[in-house]
């Protein structure tokens, strides 16, 4: 079998010197030496100032709305994994979909503008697969309309745009370190910023909101505990090697593929990828669909990610029109990319995906 993704575990004898130390302390949650120790380390490793460790990706974005005091209407891409709206629907604050650009796939800036009404308090937008977003020009949007940014960096995790870290753009990032993520706590996530001010509410926000009897603002439980940092300190080391073998399964995707009947989502040359996916655009919903079946076939699990556009969720009070998001989530997937996943097999994966596009 040959899943769309596998999650990397370290050896267990690693993991266990850390179990023997949570044993040994007693120590299993609330903010213990293995969850501020691993926040430190994310920070040095994706150079940003500070970085608050949480339960999930998903908490993430719905703390980040709640400390920006995003209210009202919110501008966001429709191409992305549906958390991205349904923490904002979860907030009691109303998505608008902005279309996004055929080759990047994130949220077409140029179109912010005509979407801003009154009520509209923030830019939520996705680097999805680790593309940026057009970051400059969202922040000058912003700044010009008075608007929060919070990008779902769930995908950019050590991505970088001109040498800085992506995830330092907007007011917030949202990482997600779930398991089926390239750095993972099993489940996981965390905010990142470069105001500490705002970084101490993140803190008091994941943590109920108190300080041992002095409660100061509204909290929930956001915290994420030691057995998960654990799975953190024994990742983050191999996380470079992690990247580098996606990288070479991408090369081996790109050389195999039949590229004249098939696309991919265009990273730009200012970009330090760190190939967490591997999407390929075919020409047409019917296409992927009969690679999905090829594929199946042979117990290899492509996914539809990401299907459907978000702006069809059918529990959204009203529709709104994406006609490219809606088109490409019909006919993209992601390929099978992990750690233990052989060239040959890239090779073989390939193959049965030539047959059927140039059928
Ligand atoms: C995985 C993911 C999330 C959610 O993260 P969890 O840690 O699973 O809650 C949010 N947005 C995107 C784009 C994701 O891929």
């Amino acid at each position: 079998m040959i899943p769309v993704t596998k999650t990397f575990l370290p050896p267990r004898q690693e993991y266990e010197k850390y179990l023997q130390q949570i044993w040994k302390t007693g120590w299993v949650t609330n903010n213990g030496e293995l969850a501020t120790g691993l926040e430190e380390k994310l920070e040095d490793y994706l150079g940003v100032p500070h970085l608050q460790l949480l339960s999930s990706g998903t908490i993430a974005l719905q703390i980040a709305l709640k400390v920006m005091d995003v209210k009202g209407e919110v501008i966001t891409t429709p191409f992305s994994y549906v958390a991205t709206t349904s923490s904002i629907l979860w907030e009691n604050c109303h998505p608008v979909f902005v279309d996004i650009k055929p080759k990047s796939l994130t949220i077409n800036a140029d179109k912010i503008e005509a979407a801003i009404t009154p009520e509209t308090t923030a830019i939520v937008a996705t680097h999805i697969y680790g593309i940026p977003c057009e970051v400059e020009k969202i922040q000058s949007i912003a700044y010009e309309h008075d608007l929060k940014v919070i990008y779902d960096a769930a995908h950019a995790f050590g991505v970088k745009l001109d040498g800085k870290p992506l995830v330092s753009f907007g007011d917030l990032s949202a990482l997600s370190f779930h398991a089926t993520k390239l750095f993972h706590t099993v489940e996981g996530g965390a905010l990142v910023t470069d105001d500490e001010a705002l970084a101490e509410k993140i803190f008091l926000s994941k943590t109920f909101g108190h300080k041992y009897n002095e409660h100061i603002q509204l909290g929930i439980n956001g915290k994420n505990s030691e057995l998960h940092a654990a799975m953190g300190h024994c990742v983050l080391p191999r996380v470079d090697d992690l990247i580098e073998k996606r990288k070479q399964i991408s090369r081996a995707y790109i050389e195999h593929l039949d590229t004249d009947n098939l696309q991919f989502p265009h990273v730009p040359a200012n970009v330090k990828y760190n190939y967490g996916y591997f999407p390929v655009i075919f020409e047409s919903e019917k296409i992927a669909l009969d690679v999905v079946e090829a594929l199946e076939n042979k117990d290899i699990h492509p996914r539809r990610y990401f299907y459907p556009s978000l702006n069809e969720l059918p529990y959204l009070s009203n529709m709104q029109l994406c006609p490219i998001s809606s088109d490409i989530s019909t006919r993209i997937l992601c390929l099978p990319i992990y750690q233990e996943l052989e060239i040959q097999s890239v090779k073989d994966i390939a193959e049965l995906i030539n047959l059927v596009v140039t059928d």
